[in-house]
């Protein structure tokens, strides 16, 4: 058995902007996982700074290498994995590197796609796409490019202080009528409430995470407030907190992303419960290269999820990915991979070329 991490920095095509500052590269970390002759593959979807959250790549690292390594060792059922590391406190970023890689593992054990091993599956994610700020005029064209190119939703980054001038521009370059949402990563509080009931009159799907990266009770409260629905994304952290969320009707939409939570056996189970409770669902991304993004069109085609996600197709992002089949999208639709597991084949040459370090974990 061999446990190799591949610390790489792909070029951005665009600089990606959020309401915490801009990246013109992706730091990604790449563990590979070789036993009975299967490779598995898996993406940390950490990155340089902890913005998004509290974890970044040398956080992950060090607790993938001090705490989970030995865990895997075994190469268990994701979920065993999952129990034998409760003592891990958080740091969910890094479990969810090594659970998805057992999940591949196991898929290709089985034989099977990954989209298919999870459960239910469509066969395929409808695709929507998550705009960084910019310029006003340059948001409105990429929006209305996207429009064109057959997205299902557009979605746009907002920061204070530029939201209405963002929305107006956009709403005005697609239309009233096509799907359109915000997401503001946290830069608001309930002070805010006037200049976000503002929105409403732009009919947005939702807004994204407008509060506190923790918090539930205020969105709770907003949500009596706006008419805008909310979407929560850094606030659901585990299916637990989901349901708080939902019990405390604080959002009407989930923006699951598989490596804030720990995984895909979490991920699968906040989908069911908010299907259940008639909360929408969809997929997030976090700049993944090819090899993240894999995993997230697998969830994302599962019968769970029912909305349009951020899982665009690599080439949006990356001149040239580190997998030879990156996804495609026709008609804002993305099939999901048929091969065993996660279905993707590495560029090993290309893997090699961007790689700054690679370490022997196991
Ligand atoms: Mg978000």
């Amino acid at each position: 058995m061999e446990l190799i991490c591949h610390k790489v920095a792909l070029p951005l095509i665009v600089p990606f902007s959020t309401s915490f500052g801009t990246q013109t590269e992706r730091d990604a970390m790449i563990f590979e996982l070789k036993k009975d002759g299967i490779t598995a593959y898996s993406e940390a979807v950490t990155d340089y700074g902890p913005h998004y959250s509290y974890e970044d790549n040398d956080t992950a690292f060090h607790i993938i290498r001090k705490y989970l390594v030995a865990a895997i060792f075994n190469v268990p059922k994701p979920e065993e994995f999952l129990k034998s590391v409760k003592h891990v406190k958080g740091h969910n970023m890094a479990k969810a590197a090594m659970e998805m890689l057992l999940w591949d593992f196991w898929a290709k054990d089985a034989g099977q796609p990954l989209h298919k091993y999870l459960g239910p599956s469509k066969g395929k994610a409808e695709v929507g796409i998550s705009i960084g700020i910019d310029d006003t005029d340059v948001m409105k064209e990429r929006a209305q490019e996207a429009v064109n190119r057959g997205f299902k939703r557009v979605k746009v980054k907002i920061k204070k202080g530029m939201e209405e001038s963002i929305v107006n521009i956009v709403r005005e370059g697609i239309g009233n009528k096509f799907p359109l949402s915000v997401d503001a990563n946290t830069d608001y509080t309930l002070d805010d409430i006037e200049v976000l009931r503002s929105l409403d009159k732009y009919s947005l799907a939702y807004i994204e995470q407008p509060l506190d990266h923790d918090d539930i009770i205020d969105h709770a409260e907003l949500a009596r407030l706006i008419k805008t629905p909310i979407c929560l994304d850094e606030s659901i952290i585990s299916e637990y907190r989901a349901s708080k969320a939902i019990k405390m009707e604080a959002c009407k939409y989930i923006n699951i992303k598989p490596g804030r939570v720990s995984g895909l056996t979490e991920s699968m189970k906040i989908a069911q419960l908010a299907r259940e409770n008639n909360i929408h669902t969809w997929v997030g991304g976090m700049l993944e290269t090819g090899v993240g993004r894999a995993f997230n069109v697998a969830l994302a085609s599962s019968k769970f999820i029912d909305s349009p996600g951020d899982t665009s197709p690599n080439d949006r992002y990356f001149s040239r990915d580190i997998v030879k089949n990156p996804f495609k999208m026709m008609d804002g639709v993305i099939d999901a991979n048929d091969g065993p597991g996660i279905g993707i084949q590495i560029d090993t040459q290309y893997l090699k070329k961007v790689e700054k370090e690679r370490i022997k974990l196991l």
